[in-house]
């Protein structure tokens, strides 16, 4: 037979789901894939529902909705806009609801990219960004973020542009990191964004998660970027409802067009049902969106406290699900690849090599690990790691004492 997509052939499977099926193999707890075990917000759940039956939604409820979303949802994601960001959204023409930020990401890629141009990356990168990049036949250029501060290198961040660079894809709260880019960075960001006339393509599914009063900035709200960002947000972050996959991309008018042209030939619509339920999610007080903060963030110092315990080094995480943590206190002899094998299977515990988050050389002694699980299920891989591990540790220790 004649060769595939040459690309997709050469594609593995993703390191979440390689992770989350060895874990199932081993009984093991899965601290990998980033999805939380318990059920989003009985509101929001319950308004799908209802709205699955709901006769006053009429008897096409339940068929096709409008390409690029159901009113009652693009109106909710321009007042979030506008109530978290003081962000001007204009909900008719400005808001593109997708299947998932995956979709919307890839949705923003196809409307702004022709091959041969050029995207600056900024790694670690979630798995999903280096290969649509190149699907689309465009140059990924990246920027390396190092454990264990994972400072902005501007110098380098500077020189990764060039005549032909068309975008720059933008992760905060990033995922593995939990670094949440501060304002100087935004605005060191955003001047080269404007000097190079380019775009930018913000990944904010995380923007609800952050910790210890740090506060998400858009890079859309940044001088000279309304005109330049499309902002992409997921309700599966912010309302723990991983599986519904209900992505929403606020962009200027003319973007928001070709983005739109894009999703028509991806999934075209998503099913109205659940974009009801997160409109009713997103009308919630703003004491939600603080708590499920809050949460994640007693979870992180919880789960961050007992790695250390047992050994680990456990690196400052401001956002997100996802703490990383330094494992050479142990002396393993292998890289994270080898040792997220060897932990699943002779400690039960499933996380998630940070390698698997650079497209060239990485660093090679930092796991991620999610904290997005009640507490029990933490306190417990905890005690497995601490029963694997610290025996181990208090022996070597004694000895190079
Ligand atoms: N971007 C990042 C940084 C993520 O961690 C994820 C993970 N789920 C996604 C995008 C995809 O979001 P969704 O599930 O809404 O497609
Ligand atoms: N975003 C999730 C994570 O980083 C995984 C999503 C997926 O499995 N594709 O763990």
């Amino acid at each position: 037979m004649r060769e595939m997509n040459s690309l997709l052939e050469a594609t593995g499977t993703t390191i979440f789901t390689v992770m989350s099926a060895l874990a199932v193999q081993h009984g093991a707890i899965n601290l990998g894939q980033g999805f939380p075990d318990e059920d989003g917000p009985d509101l929001v759940v319950a308004a799908a529902a209802a709205a699955l039956g709901d006769a006053r939604l009429g008897p096409t409820r339940n068929q096709y909705p409008p390409l690029t979303g159901v009113p009652v949802l693009r109106e909710a994601v321009a007042a979030a806009n506008k109530r978290f960001y003081g962000l001007a959204i204009d909900a008719q023409s400005e808001v593109v609801v997708t299947s998932g930020a995956t979709e919307a990401l890839t949705a923003c890629l196809m409307a702004l990219l022709n091959p041969g141009d050029e995207v600056v990356l900024i790694e670690p990168t979630y798995d999903i960004y280096v290969p649509v990049v190149k699907l689309l036949g465009a140059v990924p250029k990246l920027v390396r973020l190092e454990p264990p501060r994972w400072e902005l290198p501007r110098a380098a961040l500077e020189a990764a542009f060039s005549p032909r660079t068309k975008l720059l894809l933008l992760n905060s709260p990033m995922n593995p990191t939990g670094k949440v880019f501060g304002v100087e960075d935004l605005d060191f960001i955003a001047d080269l964004c404007v000097r190079h006339d380019i775009y930018a393509v913000c990944d904010e599914v995380y923007e609800h998660l952050v910790f210890d009063g740090a506060a998400h900035i858009p890079l859309m709200t940044r001088p000279g970027m309304r005109e330049r960002c499309a902002r992409i947000g997921s309700a599966g972050k912010t309302f723990s409802l991983t599986g519904w996959k209900v992505g929403y991309v606020s962009a200027p008018r003319a973007m928001a067009a070709v983005i739109a042209k894009a999703h028509q030939n991806l999934t075209f619509t998503t099913p109205p049902h659940l974009q009801r339920a997160v409109a009713v999610g997103l009308a919630q007080d703003d004491d939600y969106f603080a708590e499920i903060g809050a949460r994640l963030a007693a979870k992180r110092t919880r789960l961050s406290a007992g790695l250390a315990s047992v050994g680990f080094v456990p690196l400052a995480t401001r956002g997100s699900y996802f703490v990383t943590a330094d494992f050479s206190a142990f002396g393993f002899d292998g890289d994270d690849v080898a040792f997220c094998r060897y932990m699943v299977e002779q400690a039960g515990v499933a996380a998630i090599p940070v390698s698997a988050f650079y497209a060239g050389a990485a660093p090679r002694h930092y796991v991620r690990f999610a904290f997005c699980k009640q507490d029990a299920l933490l306190d417990e891989a905890i005690e497995r790691l601490t029963r694997h591990f610290a025996p181990q540790r208090l022996t070597r220790s004694a000895q190079t004492a």
